[in-house]
């Protein structure tokens, strides 16, 4: 073992991915990206008329093997129709992770919904299946069909849990526990296409998850999402109010409620269709990167490089340090001295229920999601290292 030291890490890191500068994440890319970009503005229909949403929609349905897939202009709003077609209401409340980016638990106050905030572990980053039975055990019961929080009296209509980093959270005991506890899954799958648990693509446990193909994800539209489904009627109704719930017509305007516009535009889904023919290379790259970080940090002590469980396949979207008990104290001057050098670390999302709007929120002890953020540091994960 070789004695930790700031200056170790640095070295390490430097030693997998050589000098700066190095971003935490960019996106690839090259000629199929321009051929097929180009083919849609030649086509003339670069909006959503355009037949590359529909080439795009299919292909993510037979990568995801989702039955049904929906695809948007981001994951944030795909999160939000979500909740709405499942019936979320003004002070209905949902369990959220306080440990996710602020768009998800943002989707849930866009409703006027209450985010009830849920610890994560760190042995997959994601939501703590065990402590939340414990807590919903304690702090609940069902009537009429339906989950009460006992403090509030307010409903718990459903939980989004997230998957970390690329890596799948516990997901079949939380789906198992919502079913029990009467409120619905919706799976935050922003970061994770490409990631499989016991082969079924994540995303698609929950009856709806969402992906996103923001600039800084595993692959990009530019920016986009995409809503997998499970079931025909929830599908038909997300797709008709995201496309302002507009009626067939040949000429006619008319709608039957207050639709949204949130399909994503067929120039976007051109640029995504090229970079999904691109996936398992991806993929391979990153697990590839995976490795040789592992090996560069295997000597180094009071560290890890976080790996994916027994029965999961990740895509490794991004590549993360943890550091142990001891020197979780040197986090802050790691990022800080790799900044120096150009090498853009990142640490975990501070926690959501610290931040301003979120302070006065239900929440349960959040001392697993503390852990994560004291201890996790996002290594740079581009596909081109
Ligand atoms: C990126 C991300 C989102 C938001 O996706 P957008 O497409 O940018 O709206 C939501 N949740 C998680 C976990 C993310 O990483």
């Amino acid at each position: 073992m070789k004695k930790f030291s700031v200056n170790l890490i640095t070295n390490s890191i430097i030693k997998v991915i050589g000098k700066g500068p190095h971003s935490l994440h960019e996106p690839v890319l090259g000629k199929k990206e321009i051929e097929y970009v180009s083919k849609s503005i030649k086509s003339n229909f670069v909006s959503t008329k355009g037949k590359f949403v529909e080439k795009f929609e299919n292909e993510i349905k037979k990568f995801t093997k989702s039955n049904f897939v929906v695809s948007t202009i981001n994951c944030t709003q795909a999160l939000f129709l979500s909740l709405k077609v499942l019936g979320v209401k003004k002070d209905d409340e949902v369990l959220v992770p306080a440990l996710t980016f602020v768009g998800t638990v943002n989707a849930i106050s866009y409703l006027g919904a209450e985010p009830h905030f849920i610890d994560s572990t760190i042995s997959n980053l994601g939501v703590d299946s065990k402590k939340l039975e414990i807590y919903l055990m304690k702090h609940t019961k069902i009537k009429n069909n339906k989950c009460i929080n006992k403090k509030t009296g307010k409903v718990i209509k459903a939980i989004i849990p997230v998957h970390v980093f690329g890596h799948a959270c516990d997901i079949e005991k939380i789906v198992k526990i919502a079913r029990k506890y009467k409120f619905e899954v919706i799976e935050d799958a922003a970061e994770c296409l490409g990631s499989f648990f016991k082969r079924k693509h994540l995303g698609t446990f929950g009856k709806i998850g969402c992906l996103s193909f923001n600039g800084n994800k595993i692959i990009t539209t530019g920016g986009g999402g995409a809503i997998l489904i499970n079931n025909k009627k929830i599908y038909k109704k997300i797709k008709h109010l995201a496309t302002t719930a507009k009626l067939k017509h040949s000429w006619e305007y008319d709608h039957d409620q207050i639709g949204f516009n949130f399909r994503m535009p067929s120039i976007n889904a051109a640029l995504g269709f090229a970079q999904l023919r691109q996936i398992k290379k991806f993929i391979k790259s990153k697990r590839n990167l995976f490795l040789r970080y592992q090996k560069s940090f295997e000597k180094v002590e009071g560290v890890k490089i976080f790996k994916d469980n027994k029965f999961e396949k990740s895509n490794y979207w991004l590549q993360t340090l943890i550091l142990n008990t001891r020197f979780k104290k040197y986090k802050n001057k790691i990022l800080k001295e790799n900044f120096k050098k150009k090498i853009y670390l990142r640490p975990a999302w501070k926690l959501i229920s610290n931040l301003k709007p979120y302070q006065r929120k239900q929440k349960m002890s959040l001392s697993g999601a503390k852990e994560i953020y004291d201890k996790v540091i996002n290594l740079p994960s581009s596909q081109y290292l």
